[in-house]
C-alpha cells in the first residue's frame, strides 16, 4: 500500500515517523520546497509542486498511490482544496490531518482578524513594537507601515517587500516559554501578531504575551474543503492508515 503524505508540518513528519517501517507500507512525503533546509521525515521524499489538482491527480495514478493524507499547514488552503479535488478524480481515499486551532483562556487579549491585511489595519490601534510571527510570506501586507517597528521571526530570511523598520530573527520551533518571555522583554514588544496555526510547538508565545498583558492579533484560518474525514493528531492518522491496511 502506497501512502502519500502532503507535508510541511511537524505533524506530517511525526506521522511519517510513526508509519515508517510498517510491513506492507510504502511511504512518500511531499514537500513544497519553500524551506531551504527542511527537516526531512523518514521514508521517500519528493519536493516541489505537482502542477495543480490535475497534476496531483496524475501523480497519484502514475505512482500507484492507495491513500492520500493532507497534513499541510492550516494556512496552506490552496493545497487542501487541490488534495480534495485530486483524490476525487483519482478515486484515492483522503484523510486530512488538521491540528485544532488555538482557543483563548482567561487573561488573553486576542483580536481576531480574517486576513493579514486586516491585521495590519488593526495594528496601529494596539501598539508600536510588533512581534510578527506570521512567517516570511505575506510580509507585504505590513510593508508600508513606517511608523511601527517589527521583529520578524522566520525559518529563512524574508524577501522584500517588508517594513522599513524590521529586525529579523532566523529560528524555527519548537520554542520555549522562557525563550519567548525573554524575546518579548529584550525587544520591548507591545503587540504580537500570529496566525491561528494551533499546536504546541509555537504556542508559548501566547502564554508569554498573556503573562506580559500584551494584545495578540490572531489571523483566523482559511476555509478547508468539506466532507473530508479529519484526524486531529498523527496517532489518529496512523490508525486510519492501519485500518486501511487491515481491510485490503
Ligand atoms: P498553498 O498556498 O496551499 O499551496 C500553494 C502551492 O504550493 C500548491 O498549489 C502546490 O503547488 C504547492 N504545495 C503546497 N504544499 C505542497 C506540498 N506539501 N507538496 C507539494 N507541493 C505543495 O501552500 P503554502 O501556504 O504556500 O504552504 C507551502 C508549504 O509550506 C506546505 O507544505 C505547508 O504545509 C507548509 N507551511 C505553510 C505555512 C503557512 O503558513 N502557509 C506554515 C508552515 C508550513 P502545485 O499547485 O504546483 O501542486
Amino acid at each position: 500500500m502506497h501512502v502519500l503524505i502532503l507535508g510541511g508540518t511537524t505533524e506530517a513528519r511525526r506521522l511519517a515517523e510513526l508509519l515508517h517501517g510498517t510491513p506492507g507500507l510504502r511511504l512518500t512525503t511531499s514537500l513544497a520546497g519553500r524551506v531551504a533546509n527542511p527537516r526531512l521525515p523518514p521514508g521517500e521524499v519528493r519536493v516541489g509542486g505537482f502542477g495543480g489538482a490535475e497534476g496531483l491527480a496524475g501523480w497519484l495514478g502514475d505512482h500507484g498511490v492507495d491513500a492520500l493524507i493532507d497534513a499541510t499547514h492550516p494556512f496552506a488552503g490552496t493545497m487542501s482544496f487541490h488534495a480534495a479535488r485530486a483524490a476525487a478524480t483519482a478515486h484515492v481515499p483522503l484523510l486530512a490531518l488538521r491540528r485544532p486551532g488555538w482557543v483563548p483562556t482567561d487573561g488573553d487579549d486576542w483580536h481576531d482578524t480574517a486576513s493579514l491585511e486586516e491585521a495590519a489595519k488593526l495594528l496601529p490601534t494596539l501598539g508600536r513594537r510588533v512581534f510578527l510571527t506570521t512567517g516570511r510570506m505575506g510580509l507585504a501586507a505590513f510593508a508600508a507601515m513606517d511608523d511601527l517597528w517589527f521583529l520578524v521571526r522566520s525559518v529563512d530570511a524574508p524577501e522584500a517587500p517588508y517594513p522599513a523598520r524590521t529586525e529579523v530573527v532566523l529560528d524555527r520551533g519548537p520554542f520555549t516559554l522562557d525563550g519567548e518571555r525573554e524575546l518579548l522583554r529584550r525587544h520591548r514588544v507591545d503587540v504580537v501578531v500570529t496566525k491561528d496555526s494551533g499546536g504546541a510547538a509555537t504556542a508559548p508565545k501566547l502564554t508569554a504575551a498573556r503573562e506580559a498583558g500584551l494584545p495578540v492579533v490572531v489571523v483566523r484560518r482559511p476555509p478547508v474543503p468539506e466532507d473530508v474525514p479529519v484526524a486531529t493528531d498523527p496517532e489518529g492518522a496512523t490508525q486510519w492508515v492501519e485500518e486501511r491496511l487491515r481491510t485490503r
